[in-house]
């Protein structure tokens, strides 16, 4: 019998860890798999999700930039992925796709468990309102922070994405423009795709006093794309600079137990790419 298949699926997808990570995770738990990649532009997602699904593919993960429309794919959702109305997991359901959504729990884990911060009554600001900004907000509020304020470069998304948290007396959509007057806050957060760009990305138009010593950074990429934020923020007088490469694995870890009914231990393969990925500024 050949090995059940799963992908990652996104645009561009070439430097995806999704395939190692899993493949790890898979040796631990001793079972056999098949993981790819696929590369898919936006206008053949449809298509590309049918195709896997029509040569055996059990599950997929879904990354940059197809979270949201692969929601509309689905033909059941998990209550995370109903709540947040993107899926980064599709598992294959007789006659369709089961959609769910890791992020958040993955962002919240590494937060909690790996760094032992204590997210309750905390004042955040979320960059972005994406596919992964709409992933990690619910788990976010439901960890007990006390303010949850968006900005992102497009006004109509951030507005959709306080709409569809439903939560006013949290969260607070604002403009680029009208972000002087907020204080300082205890983390920032990131969720833009600004790093992938040409040279790292324009810097985002914040000001430097949202930020002290005591903030928290963290930047969901990781690697090169998140050199350019974080070094914002550490010029701004931040000290405590998170990338995302905790999220990314223990978001993977969620997915793995959805499709296989065991969440792996995610220490050992963290550590593993943490050392060749090296600090979050390493290679700035
Ligand atoms: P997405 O759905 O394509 O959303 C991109 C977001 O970035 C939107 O809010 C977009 O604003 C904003 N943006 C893009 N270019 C910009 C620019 N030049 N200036 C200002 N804003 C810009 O992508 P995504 O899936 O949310 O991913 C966002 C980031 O999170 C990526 O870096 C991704 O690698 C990372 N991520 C990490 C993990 C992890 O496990 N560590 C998981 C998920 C995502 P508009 O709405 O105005 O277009």
């Amino acid at each position: 019998m050949s090995a059940a298949r799963y992908a990652v699926i996104g645009h561009p997808v070439a430097h995806s860890l999704s395939p190692r990570i899993h493949q790890a995770f898979a040796r631990q738990a001793g079972i056999e798999l098949e993981y790819g990649s696929i590369d898919c532009p936006p206008e053949q997602l449809a298509d590309q999700v049918a195709k896997f699904a029509g040569t055996g593919g059990r599950g997929l993960n879904v990354t940059l930039p197809h979270k949201r429309a692969a929601y509309g794919l689905c033909s059941e959702l998990g209550p995370t992925a109903k709540r947040c109305g993107v899926v980064n997991t599709l598992a294959r359901i007789d006659g369709g796709w089961r959609g769910h959504n890791t992020d958040g729990s993955g962002l919240v884990r590494d937060l909690t468990e790996r760094r032992r911060q204590d997210l309750r009554g905390r004042k955040v600001l979320l960059i972005g309102a994406g596919g992964a900004a709409h992933g990690v907000a619910p788990a976010l509020l439901d960890a007990g922070i006390s303010a949850l304020f968006i900005v992102n470069r497009t006004d109509a998304r951030t507005d959709a994405l306080a709409d569809l948290l439903a939560d006013p007396a949290r969260v607070h959509p604002r403009y680029y423009a009208d972000m002087d007057d907020l204080g300082p806050f205890d983390l920032i957060i990131n969720a833009t795709s600004i790093g992938h760009g040409d040279g790292g990305g324009e810097p985002v138009p914040l000001p430097g006093s949202m930020l002290t010593p005591r903030t928290d950074v963290v930047d969901l990429s990781y690697g090169r794309a998140a050199v350019g934020f974080l070094a914002w923020a550490r010029a701004a007088g931040a000290d405590r600079l998170f990338d995302g490469l905790g999220m990314l694995v223990e978001q993977a870890a969620d997915s793995f137990r959805i499709w296989h009914g065991k969440r792996p231990y995610t220490d050992e393969v963290y550590g593993e790419l943490r050392r060749e990925f090296g600090s979050p500024l390493a290679s700035a």
